[in-house]
């Protein structure tokens, strides 16, 4: 990859000197000199790699109402901008809806980082060493995720890149409620907010589900803090249908009440957890089945 950038970099100063060229008259007759000196510097430069090596850095920034967004990365171009000022408008677009739903917002301007490289996304994530479908986080009250045009593995494309800042968001304010909502429940609202994988995901793994008639239970899916075991058990999938579940047979009151008390099934909804299980299970064969 540093070849790569140091090759864009050559190639701009190239392309910079070749626009000079038509400047005067003078440097019209010059122009075989100019040609010379074009291809001495283009040698120099190749040789002398720290003249042009490109810093990994704030390229853009947006600021709305309500958040300030900052695209890191080498390069910077109109497709990079246009990514980013998507990503300003949906978060500002949910953001009145969010603290609606669950009554309550993050205070001041909440930090928003684009990483146009996974590496150095994973490190500001706390997370260094990462696989690469780990595309947004939260640390230090800042929301953290992989740029839009960065190809990332695991069926996230653009447009689901777009919106996995609004994923990281809603943790955010969900940790408002609960600094301790399990990971379950908080996966599952976040993914289910921000919708950044396909419906398709969510319902090929379900029906894979039902077929094979294994669907696991809540319990299965409190990883604790192991996000890469979550995943690997399919929890986004699965939890995603589980607040579908509760919101639309119960609303966003009993939801919020449940991520203030995890535990209280049976306050919130008159039902012990296996009942609220069982119900949950039967919702899905009915609504996922083929
Ligand atoms: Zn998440």
């Amino acid at each position: 990859m540093k070849i790569l950038f140091r090759f864009i970099a050559i190639v701009s100063i190239i392309i910079s000197l070749t626009s000079c060229k038509t400047a005067t008259d003078k440097q019209l007759a010059d122009n075989q000199n100019v040609h010379e000196a074009e291809t001495l510097i283009s040698e120099d430069v190749e040789e002398a790699e720290e003249v042009v090596e490109v810093e990994y850095d704030v390229k853009y920034v947006i600021e709305t109402e309500h958040f300030e967004i900052k695209f890191y990365s080498l390069d910077f171009n109109e497709e990079h901008q246009l990514s980013i000022e998507k990503i300003a408008y949906s978060l500002e677009n949910d953001y009145k809806g969010l603290a609606e739903k669950y009554k309550t917002t993050v205070d001041g301007v909440v930090k928003v980082e684009i990483h146009n490289d996974h590496d150095k996304l994973h490190i500001a994530m706390g997370y260094p060493g990462a696989p690469d479908w780990a595309c947004g986080g939260y640390a230090g009250g800042k929301v953290l995720a992989a740029a839009p045009l960065l190809p990332t593995p695991g069926g996230i494309d653009y447009e689901g890149l777009i919106n996995v800042p609004i994923h990281e968001y809603t943790h955010l304010l969900l940790r408002k409620i609960n600094y301790a909502v399990p990971r379950w429940l908080n996966e599952g609202i976040a993914f289910y907010e921000a919708k950044e994988h396909s419906k398709e995901w969510v319902e090929t793994t379900i029906q894979d589900g039902i077929v094979k008639n294994e669907i696991p239970s809540l319990e299965y899916f409190d990883t604790g803090n192991d996000f890469q075991e979550f995943a690997v058990r399919q929890g986004y999938q699965y939890m995603y249908t589980f607040v579908e579940y509760i919101v639309w047979t119960y609303g966003y009151e009993k939801l919020n009440a449940l991520i203030a008390d995890p535990d209280g099934f049976e306050n919130i909804f008159g039902l012990t957890k296996d009942e609220i299980e069982s119900n949950w299970i039967e919702y899905i064969t009915i609504h996922y089945s083929l």
